[in-house]
């Protein structure tokens, strides 16, 4: 075979990133992390480092001494990493859970970018903030906590988690009012959905699975008619777009919202941590577009 072209998008002055996790195969980090290296002009990849259990001390090792800027973490060591880490930031520590670690020199850094991800995906979108805002949170998991506290701190006027097992929705309730002014209180869904609640609340966010592919005729609630016109729902889930808890949302006339914001703005938040830019909203927006039609074409 005749060599046409020598590739050099990797060079000898390329740094590297990545996804720590097990299993790594799914994930779309690494397209969302290499258009904006490609984007921002950063000299940059980012690969998957699909890291067994056993060996996670060796991985940390390894990376302190190598060339990584550094890494997203992803289920299941999100925790574990902590204790691998020579500082960990404030939100982070509150949330209990890291998504981001930034090598200094040998020095590992754990942040959590996955509330402001939330957050950023929610103040683009939509154009307001949560400052003053009821909130209803379903669920009471990592994506829960990440995004109940996150809007504490943002200000919130009220959170209420509801949850299938109560008891994790109290604990989570409880550690929100530990730390910011919001007035958290907690529920189990089944006694939520009795009390037709939800019409004192400004936005409701699933952050549970229920209604993800392949389970995609299930929804978290089954009756939205008491939501009113204009306000706002939030599914994490992006797998489909459009959740049948969010067309039912449509239906009602909300402002609806999936996953994929939160997603791409956790992301471009550790991107900005490691390299120290600011993504414009311009790259951010068509990040959005572009990702969204990618996802679109290969799930086929
Ligand atoms: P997690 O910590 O395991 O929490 C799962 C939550 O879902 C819990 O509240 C759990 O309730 C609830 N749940 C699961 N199956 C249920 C069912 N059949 N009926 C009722 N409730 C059920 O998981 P996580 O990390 O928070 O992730 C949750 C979802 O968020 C996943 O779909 C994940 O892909 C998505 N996510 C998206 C983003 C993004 O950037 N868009 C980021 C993070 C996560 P119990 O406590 O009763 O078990």
């Amino acid at each position: 075979m005749e060599v046409m072209k020598i590739l050099d998008f990797v060079t000898g002055k390329t740094c590297l990133a990545g996804l720590l996790g097990d299993p790594v195969e799914h994930s779309v980090s690494p397209q969302i992390h290499n258009t904006l290296s490609s984007l921002t002009g950063i000299d940059m990849v980012y690969v998957p480092f699909r890291v067994r259990e056993n060996d996670l001390g060796a991985f940390v090792q390894g990376i302190k001494s190598a060339n990584v800027i550094g890494f997203n973490v992803t289920v299941p060591y999100k925790q574990r990493i902590m204790g691998f880490l020579d500082h960990i930031d404030e939100e982070a520590e509150i949330l209990g859970a890291v998504n981001t670690v930034k090598n200094d020199d040998g020095k590992l850094c754990g942040y959590n970018t996955d509330g402001e991800g939330f957050v950023r995906s929610i103040e683009k979108e939509t154009g307001t903030t949560l400052q003053g805002k009821k909130i209803l949170l379903i669920g009471a998991g990592g994506a829960a906590r990440a995004i109940g506290i996150k809007a504490a701190i943002r200000g919130a006027k009220r959170i209420t988690v509801v949850n299938r097992t109560v008891e994790k929705a109290e604990g989570l309730a409880e550690d929100i009012n530990k730390i910011a002014a919001a007035g958290a209180d907690a529920a189990g869904i089944e006694d939520f959905k009795k009390s037709r609640a939800i019409g004192d609340y400004d936005v409701i966010v699933n952050t549970t699975s229920v209604g993800m592919y392949p389970d995609v005729d299930s929804s978290p609630l089954d009756d939205m008619t008491a939501f009113e016109k204009g306000k706002i729902v939030y599914d994490v889930i992006y797998n489909p777009f459009k959740t049948r808890f969010l067309l039912m949302a449509e239906k009602m006339g909300c402002k609806t919202l999936n996953g994929l914001g939160m997603l791409i703005n956790q992301g471009i938040g550790a991107y900005e941590i490691w390299t120290g830019i600011k993504v414009s909203e311009e790259i951010t927006r068509g990040m959005h577009e572009a990702l969204a039609k990618y996802l679109e074409n290969t799930r086929g």
